[in-house]
This record gives C-alpha cells, structure tokens and sequence, in this order.
C-alpha cells in the first residue's frame, strides 16, 4: 500500500461510492488540504467531540450537512486526480494543531505540533534521519537479540544508517509476540491502523487485526525491507559479556543445531520484549492432572477443543480474547477471576475494514494520515489525565480524580448495561478499583460470553490442581479437560533469564534484582556501555498507545547514537550514572502521583517493593521528545581504541532462515 497515493484519473461515480463511507471527520481534513477553504474548519463544519473510543464516522453532522461534506469532497478528490494542485501541501505546525483540534472536537494543545507533522503521507515524503552510510567505521557491526517489532525496527534503522548488523532469533520466524501466541482470538487491542509501522501502512481486513494477520504484516515487513537475509533464526542468545579493552561485546548463543558459538560485535541491542517469558502460578498437584495444561502463550496447535470442559485462570487481556473465541465450541467453560477488569464498549472491535474505506485509505491523498493521526488523539495522550492523583480528591476509594471518575460512571453505566440483568455476575465483575489502574480490555463480547449457560465465573483463585481439574481457593471444586493459565508474563524480570555481563564483569541481575529494572530512557544502563535494551524498564504504554511508535522512536535514538559514534570515532558509550539516576527519579517521581501506586492497587506493574518498573509515566508527546536527538553529552564516551574484527560467524543471511 503506497504511503502516498498516485495521481491518476479518478471516475466521480467511483469516488463518490467510497466517500459514502468515509470517517466524515478524516474526510474534512482531506477536503481543507485539498483546497484551503477554511471554511470546513468552522462551524457548522467542525466536528463534535466523538465519544469513548468511538471513530465518530458521522462527525455529529446533519443528514443534509453530511451531503454537503461528502459532495465537496468529491468534487475535490476528482479535480486532484485530474491534476489540481494541491492548495496546502505543506500546512505549518499551527495549522495542523488547529486541523486535529477541528477533526477531534476538541482542544489540542500547540506542543503536538511538532509530532504531529512527522506523521508520514501528511506532507509529502519526510526527511529521513541523516545517513551515515561512509563515515561508519566498516568493521563496526550490531548484534540484535529477536525479530518482533523492537528488533526488526532496530534492524531497519541500522541498515538505514549503512551499519552491519545481525539479528537473532530464537524462533523460526519473525513476529516475537506475533509468532508465539496462537491462543484462539489472539490479536491487538489497538486498532490497526495505529498499531503499524508508521512508515508501512497495510491493508487491514479489520480494524483489530488478528494474530495470523499481525504475523504476515512482520513478515512483509522484515522482507519488504530486506531484513529476513540479515536474522539468523533459531539461534538463542544465552549470555552477553562485554570486553573493555575490545570495546565490544562477546555473544554466546545456541544455534539451531544445539552448537554454541561466541559471536563478537561492537553494539548488543536486545529487543526481546516485556511479555515474552510466562508467568504460571506454582499450584500444588499439576503433576497430577494428565490432561493438556499450559500457558495461553503456548496454545497448542493440535489442542480440540470441542465439547470440552475447560478452566481458563485469569481475565487479563489474554484471556478476554480466548473466552468469547472457544465459547461456543466447549461444553462447559469456567473462568477463574483474581481481580474483574474494567472494559470499554469499542463499536469497532470486530468490524471488517471495508474495501471502500480501504480504497480510501490508498487512493485519497491524506486520507491515511488523517486516520491515523485521529486514532492516535483517541489512543495515545487523551487519558493521560485521568491517571493522575489528585490529592484533594475526596473519593480516593473510586477515583484518583475527577477525570477518572467520569471515566469510571462512564464504564460503570456500560458493564451495567451488559451485565444488569444478571445480579450475580454484575457483583463479580464491576471492579471496585479505579479505571486504568490495570490495563483498560475492551469488549469483544467478554460479558455476552460470561451471560452465556454452560459459563461460570468463580472468583478467587486456583489452589490446588487435582486428577481431574482444580479446586478454587473459595473451595470450588471444577472438572476440566483443559487447564488455560491465561495468568501474564515475568514481565517485571527485564531479560530474564540473558545472562548479561557489563563492565568489570558485573551482571545486569547485580544492578536491577529480579525485579527492579531501570534504564535512561529505558534504553540504556551505566556499566554497560554500547548496549540498548529496547521496549526496557518503564516503557510499556499503560495510558494507551501502540508500542509501534515507541520502538520507532528508539530504534531512530539507537541509530542517531551509532552515527555519532561513527562520525567521531567513538569507540564506546556508556550512559552517565547521574543521567540515568536523575532520569529515574523523575521516573519515579512522576508514577508515585500516578494511578498504579495509588493505595491498595495491585498490578504487574509494580514490583515486590511497589516500584513502577514495566510501565512509562510520560507522555507520548514527552517520550517523543526525549528520544529526538542523542545527546552525546548524557554519555560517557571513549575514543576507539583499536581495530576491532566483527566475528559474526556465519555471514548474514546463511542462517537457518524462513526466508
Ligand atoms: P495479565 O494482564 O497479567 O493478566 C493475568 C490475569 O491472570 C489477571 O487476571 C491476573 O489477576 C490473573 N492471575 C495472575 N496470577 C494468578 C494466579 N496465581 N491466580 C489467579 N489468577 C491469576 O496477562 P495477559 O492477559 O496475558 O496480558 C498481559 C499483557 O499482554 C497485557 O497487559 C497486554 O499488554 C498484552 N496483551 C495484549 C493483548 C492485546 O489484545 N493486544 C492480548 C493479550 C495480551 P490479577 O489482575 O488479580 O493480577
């Protein structure tokens, strides 16, 4: 799907049949550019503010209005295609800011300006970061630990920049997440069109893409961008030690064929993800069940389900996607609940994109980038309010503020909707803590699931495992075929279990613990230098977000510092002690007047001793400004101290590849 569409003749009939379904506030912005009438920024052309997460399609506009809208924008459409020039091509900060805040209904402070105008199809091609290709010292080389989104993006700014680099990835194939959860109804919660690359928009079948769909767009991705020759699959980084004197990294890795071989590059960026490693509760007698129990994560391919009677423990986002996916192939379903979930109504949730929205989205100019752009307004920064403690709030017990508690009404008023009529599942599942303050679900017919007959939720957890299922810790006794552990991931456990050995051969263990992970920016830790942990401690997007953007931006940062060092003949760079401390304590600062240290919240998020060390406190705006330019100046930085031979094994691309 071209970023940027072609000109070429557009037939009225064939424009006017897709604008019939276009988002009529994406189609506003369209229009404005189109002509620069800035009529369509006025009332009665401005749109309302749409509600929840809703694509408001209408805009709020009268039938009549409505008309009128689509009627210009044809016109606009077709005399483009036939060779008008586009009026604002280029529209500046301000009046981009000024066209989100028309499109959304609602104010966008000026301090997006700057991000917003990145947003690629918006002006034309973007400036590319700069190239380095010749200033790079030839033997410099990157080690890349995985191939889901954080590795292929680190690898494709590294191969931007002209670096060698070698990515490793312990499965047979791309995807990270993409490739290993297979549970039934696996797929984003995000919509697609935010949760892409921002540069390699695909045509969606629907507006939440499922996990089949996700895997493919990684592999056309890493193929697209002629990664794949550049992974070495099935190879399993187990330790990273680095050499001083060397200015490198000596990897150990186990290939496909069990042999373990050390591997020497200048630069180790581990890209290997939060929620990759399963967490299952250690439940007395699972030794004693004989039939298939496992981690929603390690689905198996051959399980058949049918007529089953099966337990899924957790109702976390793993498990709201596997319940309504097998609810009406087993003969009896019973869901275990610690905690209930806050979940939001989300129209779009099982929509398929439409080939008339689809043909809008390639062949209208902007159309894309104004899609986006809004679901990023709706997804990204708009709820960050609602997560911060008011301290003169005076109903801690249901609100951090007051924000949150119209979010909580707003919620409240939808469970009840799905659930009124069933007393007994409306007391189990509305939660009593503040919404957001574990990750917010969206219902793709989570609660039609619970209604159902052959359905039960217990509450409580699981405490024993016996012969033939588990017994509750309210002292339930279930009979299962199946046991589901939907319970999450080690998430708080940063690269667990790498073993990763910086200077004077301290261990990253010695300096996080098991759970108390901390990097400036979440990339980078004083005494281990030229090393980056992508998706690292307090980056996960718990406001809201698509992790896409946040790989982005870091795979750019990484490739901005490795062309510094090429051009000044830096041989290593290790973050500053007094960086990363301040960094960490404006971290820290900003979380404890943030939702997840709010009193009796309980959530992976936070480790043994209540330290937020998964999630951001910041912004995407924030984020996005921090990782603009690498600034040497937070590093310290060694000159290269000699020629340093890569020892890659293998060349790229004789691995044990896909392909
Ligand atoms: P999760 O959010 O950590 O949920 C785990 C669930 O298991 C929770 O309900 C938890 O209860 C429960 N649990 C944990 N230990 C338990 C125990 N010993 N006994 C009983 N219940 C227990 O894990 P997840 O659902 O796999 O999701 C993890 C993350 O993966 C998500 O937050 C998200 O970032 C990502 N994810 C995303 C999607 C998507 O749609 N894009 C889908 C799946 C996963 P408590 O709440 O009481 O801890």
């Amino acid at each position: 799907m071209p970023m940027i569409p072609d000109r070429g003749r557009l037939a009225r009939d064939r424009v006017q049949q897709a604008v019939s379904q276009a988002n009529l506030p994406t189609l506003l912005m369209v229009l404005y550019q189109l002509t620069a009438d800035d009529r369509w920024l006025r009332d009665p052309f401005r749109p309302t503010r749409g509600k929840g997460m809703s694509d408001n399609d209408s805009g709020g506009f009268s039938q009549s209005d409505q008309e009128m809208i689509r009627e210009q924008a044809v016109t606009a459409i077709v005399a483009w295609s036939e060779g008008q020039e586009v009026a604002l091509p280029s529209p500046d900060q301000q009046t981009l800011v000024q066209m989100l805040g028309c499109c959304m209904g609602e104010n966008v402070p000026q301090e997006y300006g700057e991000m917003i105008a990145e947003e690629p199809g918006l002006k034309g091609p973007q400036a590319q970061p700069r190239d380095s290709t010749g200033r790079m010292r030839p033997e410099f080389s990157a080690i890349i630990v995985g191939a889901g989104v954080s590795g292929l993006m680190a690898g494709l700014e590294l191969k931007r920049a002209g670096i060698t680099y070698t990515i490793l990835e312990k499965n047979p194939d791309v995807g990270g997440t993409w490739f290993e959860n297979r549970y039934p109804g696996c797929g984003v919660d995000t919509p697609s069109h935010l949760y892409s690359f921002s540069f390699f928009p695909r045509r969606w079948s629907s507006h939440y893409g499922k996990r089949d769909e996700l895997a493919e767009y990684m592999r056309d991705m890493a193929s697209t961008f002629h990664l794949t020759s550049d992974i070495r699959f099935q190879t399993e980084v187990l330790s990273a030690c680095y050499d001083e004197a060397g200015q490198c990294w000596t990897v150990t890795a186990r290939g496909y064929d069990g042999a373990v071989e050390e591997l020497s590059t200048n630069m180790l960026i581990t890209a290997v993800g939060q929620l990759n490693r399963p967490k299952v509760p250690l439940v007395p007698g699972m030794e004693r069940f004989s039939k298939p129990l496992f981690h929603s994560s390690r689905w198996p391919s051959d399980l058949d389900i049918s007529g089953k009677r099966v337990g899924v423990i957790g109702t976390g986002a793993s498990a709201m996607q596997i319940v309504p996916a097998i609810v009406d192939q087993v003969s009896r379903l019973t869901v275990v609940q610690r905690s209930p979930q806050w979940v939001a109504p989300s129209e779009n949730y099982f929509k398929p994109v439409t080939s008339e929205v689809n043909w809008l989205l390639e062949n209208v100019p902007f159309y894309h980038a104004w899609y986006r752009l809004r679901l990023a307004w709706i997804n990204n920064d708009r709820i960050h309010a609602s997560l911060q403690i008011d301290p003169d709030w005076p109903h801690p017990e249901r609100a951090v503020n007051a924000i949150n508690d119209g979010h909580r009404r707003f919620f409240t008023e939808y469970i009840v909707s799905q659930l009124g009529d069933r007393e007994d599942l409306l007391a189990k599942a509305l939660p009593t803590y503040p919404p957001f303050g574990k990750r917010m679900l969206l219902d793709n017919g989570w609660f039609a699931s619970l209604k159902r007959p052959h359905v039960d939720l217990l509450t409580g957890s699981v405490e024993e495992v016996t012969e033939n299922g588990f017994r509750t810790t309210a002292g339930t006794e279930v009979e299962v075929d199946i046991v589901v552990f939907a319970t999450g991931f080690q998430a708080q456990r940063l690269l667990h279990p790498l073993d990763i050995r910086g200077r004077n051969g301290i261990t990253l263990r010695d300096v996080w613990g098991e759970d108390d992970a901390s990097a400036y920016l979440g990339l980078t830790v004083p005494g281990f230098p030229n090393m980056f942990v992508m998706y690292g401690p307090n980056t996960n997007l718990g406001h809201g977000g698509s992790y896409m953007f946040f790989a982005e931006r870091q795979a750019r940062y990484i490739r901005d510092l490795a062309v510094k060092m090429g051009e000044q003949s830096i041989g290593s760079v290790e973050c500053r002690k007094d960086v990363h401390d301040d960094y960490n304590r404006r971290v820290d600062e900003a979380h404890s007047k943030m939702i997840w240290s709010h009193r009796g919240m309980d959530t992976w998020y936070r480790n043994e001793r209540g330290r937020v060390v998964t999630n951001s406190p910041w912004r995407i705006v924030d984020y996005w400004r921090m990782t603009r330019d690498a600034e040497l100046d937070d590093f310290v930085c060694e000159p290269v101290v000699g020629k340093v031979t890569s020892r890659c094994g293998r060349e790229p691309g004789h691995g044990p590849g896909v392909g």
